[in-house]
């Protein structure tokens, strides 16, 4: 008999929330990872008492009642509202695109001259049937916003031609005909009070979990360890790359901690310009307003400029890059995971797939629901 019932490799949210759920239905469950922390790419590192989002600013949404009644057991969520700022060449414009980034484009006033400039750009570029991210973006909010807005953006993001990316991508923002700038259209919104690291420990409370281990290093030992495997690391990895890696997206951080309360007003202002070398910067106490446990405003603040590069074996893989020559790729790996009867993979990394913390959460709870029946 194996020592536990379930092995979990990765500390993030799929492999925290399966943990919890399997410790509730009384499995013996070993949570590994390869970082010396937990709680994968949200984790959260206190500096000068700011909770900064070491790999990337993640803002907790959802539409999902379940998720949300979920999530709640194990963090307070304060009321954050992501409305980034983006910056061209020193111009800002409201995000994402509403009323007040259409006055600030063109000077309209009112939703209806607003919906007809939009129109007027989508009938001179002639786009029907949108086929890429560069015809659904135009299709969406007309040529200007697209060159000032978006193609920069996304073309360093993505590193690759808009006219090569899926529409789907662009499809995240919302547009709207009215003065909102929560970028989000999601019933419930916030960042968990005291850090996603604390969130995610109190997911896994007293579950066994061994951090600095290399599972496909020590894959057999491990595995003999449980009788499943739920395996939330790249898919492609796992297999070796044995048809050649799947492209992701990989992201670099220069954080700086500086001596001045405010750098830029606003958690998150994105580079729309192709000149400035950074997506976007990242100034982490606006996440939390800024304030102490006493309401005083902290003297310090920390930044991050975000660099997007092509991830290479060795690197750490953020975004998958889901467009079809990789769709066929993962189909590949798809068909040999489905013949390893023990392990169950899961997650952004293990499904390949641009999901959302809400989405990974939905998506294990699923997966504990099927596997724990
Ligand atoms: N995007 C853009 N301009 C912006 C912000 C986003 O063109 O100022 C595009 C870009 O293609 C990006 C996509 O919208 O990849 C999705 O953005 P989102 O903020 O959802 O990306 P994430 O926060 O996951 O990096």
């Amino acid at each position: 008999m194996a020592a536990y019932d379930y092995l979990i490799v990765g500390a993030g949210l799929f492999g925290a929330v399966f943990a919890e759920r399997a410790r509730k239905a009384g499995k013996k469950v070993l949570v590994i990872d390869k970082r010396p922390n937990i709680a994968g790419n949200v984790y959260t590192e206190d500096v000068e008492g700011i909770h900064v989002h070491k790999y990337g600013a993640h803002i907790f949404h959802t539409n999902n009642r379940k998720v949300w009644n979920y999530v709640t057991q194990f963090a307070e969520f304060n009321r954050f509202t992501n409305s980034p700022v983006a910056n061209f060449h020193g111009e800002l414009y409201s995000l994402p695109f509403n009323m007040y980034t259409f006055n600030k484009m063109w000077g309209v006033v009112t939703p209806e001259e607003a919906a007809a400039k939009i129109e007027e750009q989508r009938k001179a570029a002639g786009i029907t049937e949108p086929k890429n991210l560069e015809e659904q973006a135009i299709s969406l909010v007309g040529t200007d916003i697209y060159e000032k807005l978006i193609k920069g953006y996304t073309e360093k993001q993505w590193g690759r031609p808009c006219t090569e990316l899926p529409s789907f991508i662009i499809r995240r923002l919302p547009v709207r005909l009215t003065f909102d700038n929560n970028y989000f259209n999601a019933l419930f919104q916030g960042i968990p009070m005291g850090g996603y690291t604390k969130m995610v420990a109190n997911m896994l409370g007293d579950t066994e979990v061994r951090l600095n281990v290399d599972y496909l290093a020590e894959k057999e030992t491990y595995d003999a360890l449980a009788d499943r495997v739920i395996y939330t690391g790249p898919i492609d990895a796992y297999f070796g790359y044995t048809f050649g890696p799947l492209e992701y997206r990989s992201v670099r951080f220069e954080n700086e901690l500086l001596d001045q309360p405010n750098f830029q007003g606003n958690a998150a202002v994105n580079y729309t310009d192709r000149e400035t070398p950074w997506t976007r910067i990242i100034e982490h106490k606006w996440f939390e307003f800024g304030k102490d446990d006493d309401g005083n405003d902290l003297p310090k603040t920390v930044i991050s400029r975000e660099y997007s590069s092509e991830w290479k074996v060795g690197d750490e893989p953020y975004y998958p890059v889901n467009n079809e020559k990789n769709a066929a790729l993962y189909g590949e790996y798809k068909r040999l995971a489905e013949d390893e009867k023990k392990i169950v993979f899961g997650g952004r990394l293990g499904e390949y797939k641009y999901y959302d913390m809400d989405a990974v959460i939905a998506s294990a709870l699923a997966c504990a629901e099927q596997e724990l029946a």
